[in-house]
This record gives C-alpha cells, structure tokens and sequence, in this order.
C-alpha cells in the first residue's frame, strides 16, 4: 500500500478560528482524511510533540501553519515543523501578514504587561508579580515561554513556501489548496493560493459604484443603516475592497459588513495600509482643509483600520530586533 502523504496542522498565536474553518469542510473534510494522513493536530486529535520530533527532516508533506509568532514556543514549533516538512503553508491572516494580533506592534511588551497584569480594572495584584521565564518552586524549575518585544508574520521566522490569507481562510481555498498538494499540482514557490484579483472586481455590489464616486461624509456602519445592495464607498462607509485580495467569498459584504482587508493586498501591492488610505482620500471630496480635516477626523483609529490584519508584514512596523531575522 502506498503511504499517504503526511500532514501536520498546528496553530501558533492564533484563536483558532483557522482550525475552525477546516472542520468547515463538512464532508469534504472525510475526503481529505482519505486522502493524507494528519500526523499532528492539537486543536481536533491527540498527537504528541514528540512524535513530530522523532521523525526523519522532511517526512512530513505538509505543514499547515496558522497564526503569528509572538513567543519562543511559537518560534520553536515553526522551526521543528519546518525541518520536518517538505512544505510549509502559511495558514490564515494572522500567519501571512500577523493578523489583529499584530496590533500590539503599536504597543511595547512593557505596555502590555503592565495593563494585563497590573494596570487593568479586573487585576488584583497587590505584590505586582509579573510573569517570568524561569521559577524555582521546591527546588524545582518552573518555565514559560519568553513573550517577545514584537508580533512576527510567520515568514519573518521560517521559509514559506506557500500562502493562503483570510480570517479564516475559506474552506473552498482550503480543499483546492490540499487538493493541490495530493496532486503535486502546486504554482510557484511563494504563491498565495488565492485569487489575483481585488474584491471590489468581484464584489455583486460594485454594479452599483458610481463611475464618478465623492466622499463628503464618513459614516461608520453601526451609525447608519447600509443599503444592502449599494457600494458602502459610495455611502461614505469605509470598505477596504479596493486594496484587498479576493476569494473570501465576500463573508462579510453579503452580510452587510464591509471589507476589512484579512485577504491581504493583491499582487503588487507593497504595504496594505498605504493602498487602503490611498483609495480612500483619492474619493474625498471637500473644498477647504478644515473640510477635508473633518472627514478625515470621523476615521476613528486609522492605523487599527488600516492596518488591521496587516501591521507585522507593513512597511510602518517597528525596528524589529536582529536576532529572529538571521536567517
Ligand atoms: Fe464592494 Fe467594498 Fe469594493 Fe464597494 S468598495 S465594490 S462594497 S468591495
């Protein structure tokens, strides 16, 4: 009997909404089952670490990787699964691009402490204990991981050879991405297993975007009822379809949310944030500047809208420290 390829699906800072939409497969999830042998899943079935460990460099087909990189455990298991896999997916918005955890970007670790632990309304921590890598407890040794100053995209760590973005990726991208990998039916090292297209060039409401389209007013969503078959641009609403890659299925535009970008920019495309504010103050429309301030002053929390799902792969990050970008 021939060996069915190895699969392993793992998740590191993520929520695991991604191993969510793989169960989302339904039936198909049978097939996929058939037709590769899952060696590790933590969130579904109850493998050990070591048995990835003891496997030969490469024996794996597959590793599906969801989430970012935030702390050493994370950096650790991306490194073994690496070794252990011929190919490497990067799985999900967070994984690809950092995702809203990446937010913290704006943030230091010392800011993020101090409020988790310290500082916030529901902490009682009146001997400001904060956590630490080692504890010596009964001549024992205590550890946790080392939480890391910055949010990584998972690129930033390992090679990647393949992308699939979305919050959560959809289970049709899913199934044709494995599908792919049984066939050795795969494009080029690098690609995004995903549309080339934007989602307003597949978007049903971009028959109703008006050629010539002004923006005289920002309305967020929950301030106004949206047309539900009308281009949210076109009302003043921000949809970031214009810098975002398709095949999400448009989710969200169909249940009268616009988009807020977890495909990632298309090809092209360097830096989503830049692409997203371009498009947008391209469309305001306003005669004098403290119009112009006004419009731009109902944007509540730009660098959050606009770098979303986005910030770690951004060209605005942070100087990030030399030691996870050696190799
Ligand atoms: Fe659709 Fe949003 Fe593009 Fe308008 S801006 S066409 S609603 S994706």
């Amino acid at each position: 009997m021939v060996d069915k390829p190895k699969v392993a699906i793992y998740w590191l800072g993520a929520c695991a909404g991604c191993d969510e939409s793989i169960v989302d497969l339904n039936e198909a999830i049978l097939q996929v089952v058939e037709a590769v042998d899952i060696v590790l899943w933590p969130v579904a079935m109850d493998f050990k670490y070591t048995h990835i460990e003891s496997m030969q460099d490469g024996e794996v087909a597959l590793s599906i990787l969801s989430g970012s990189v935030r702390n050493s455990d994370h950096e650790e298991m991306a490194r073994l699964l690496r070794k252990k896999s011929k190919l490497v997916l990067a799985f999900g918005a967070c994984a690809c691009f950092g995702g809203t955890a990446g937010l913290a970007n704006f943030k230091t670790k010392e800011d993020i402490f101090n409020w988790v632990y310290r500082d916030a309304p529901t902490v009682v921590n009146p001997e400001n204990k904060f956590p630490q890598t080692e504890t010596q407890i009964n001549g024992m040794t205590l550890t946790l991981p080392e939480f890391y100053d910055h949010v990584y995209t998972l690129d930033q760590i390992i090679d990647v050879d393949y992308y699939l973005p979305g919050c959560p990726p959809p289970p049709d991208l899913i199934a044709n991405a494995v599908n792919a990998v049984v066939a050795g039916d795969l494009p080029p090292k690098g690609s995004t297993l995903a549309p080339r297209m934007a989602l307003c060039d597949t978007c049903s409401r971009n028959k109703k975007k008006p050629s010539k389209m002004e923006i005289r007013q920002i309305k967020r969503i929950h301030e106004v009822e949206a047309d539900p078959d009308s281009c949210f641009l076109a009302e003043g609403i921000i949809c970031l379809g214009p810098g975002t890659r398709s095949g999400c299925g448009e989710t969200c535009i169909k249940t009268n949310i616009p988009c807020r970008g977890c495909f990632g920019p298309p090809p092209g495309v360097v830096g989503a944030g830049p692409k997203y504010l371009s498009a947008l103050t391209s469309l305001i429309k306003a005669e004098k500047a403290e119009e112009i301030q006004e419009i731009i002053d109902a944007i509540v929390d730009p660098a959050g809208y606009f770098y979303r799902f986005t910030q770690p792969s951004s060209i605005l990050g942070r100087k990030k420290p030399g030691k996870h970008m050696e190799e």
